[in-house]
């Protein structure tokens, strides 16, 4: 199979997936802009050379230090609930291979993304550099203070699952803006969450469904 071919048969299971998961995550379909997107972006260059053979099947795989890339149906989805648009500035935290990061990178303005473990963020940064997606900004940090210099951001996405959402998350995030958060416990029993900050800072929040997400390390957890 071409690799063309791949993405479109993954694209198919996603989109019929997204379908089936309407009635829990409010998301009936994508929009033909994350639909390009995602089309656009090779998620085997986020991947070690032997797991490329296996990148367009819908799952998630290791990265190495024990992590790994999300199964390309959340990250489409949680891609579409973002909202996003053109002029958006974004923060992501857990950049991970970079994957999710280079994504969003094609649908809005900046991505600052962070990651804890130096050794996936430099590798990030340098994949995201040879994809030529110059507005996406790598740094290694923990994510539980965002990054204020750049805040406050139209949306923030977690790529790690944490028992409860950062402060600093919520203080950075605009007026208007959407946060998807796995919550929940290390083993089990987590939930994607998306929160609303409305004109007046008050916070709303929707579980998506039940996920599974490495954890959010550092921080009080540390
Ligand atoms: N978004 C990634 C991608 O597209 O490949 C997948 C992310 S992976 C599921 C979660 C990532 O969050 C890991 O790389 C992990 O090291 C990182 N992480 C965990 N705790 C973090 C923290 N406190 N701050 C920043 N990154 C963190």
């Amino acid at each position: 199979m071409t690799s063309t071919a791949e993405m479109q048969f993954l694209l198919g299971e996603i989109c019929a997936e997204v379908r089936e998961t309407r009635e829990h995550t409010g998301c009936a379909k994508l929009s033909q802009r994350v639909l390009e997107a995602f089309a656009a972006v090779p998620r085997h260059a986020f991947l070690p050379e032997a797991l490329r053979p296996a990148a367009y099947i819908n799952r998630p795989l290791p990265i190495g230090h024990e992590q790994t890339i999300s199964q390309p149906y959340i990250v489409a989805l949680m891609t579409e609930l973002l909202e996003t648009e053109a002029e958006d500035v974004v923060l992501e935290v857990g950049t991970g291979s970079g994957y999710q990061a280079a994504l969003l990178g094609r649908l809005v303005r900046q991505v600052y993304t962070l990651e804890i473990i130096a050794a996936l963020a430099w590798q990030a940064s340098g994949r995201l550099r040879d994809l030529g997606l110059g507005n996406v900004e790598v740094r290694q940090g923990d994510g539980h203070g965002g990054w204020p210099e750049h805040a406050p951001f139209d949306a923030i996405i977690v790529t790690a699952a944490a028992p409860a959402v950062p402060p600093a998350l919520i203080e950075q995030l605009k007026p208007g803006g959407r946060m998807l958060i796995p919550l929940g416990p290390r083993h089990g029993g987590q939930e994607l969450q998306l929160l609303r900050k409305d004109a007046l800072g008050r916070i709303s929040r929707k579980v998506v469904l039940p996920v599974v997400f490495v954890p959010l390390t550092g921080g009080a957890q540390s």
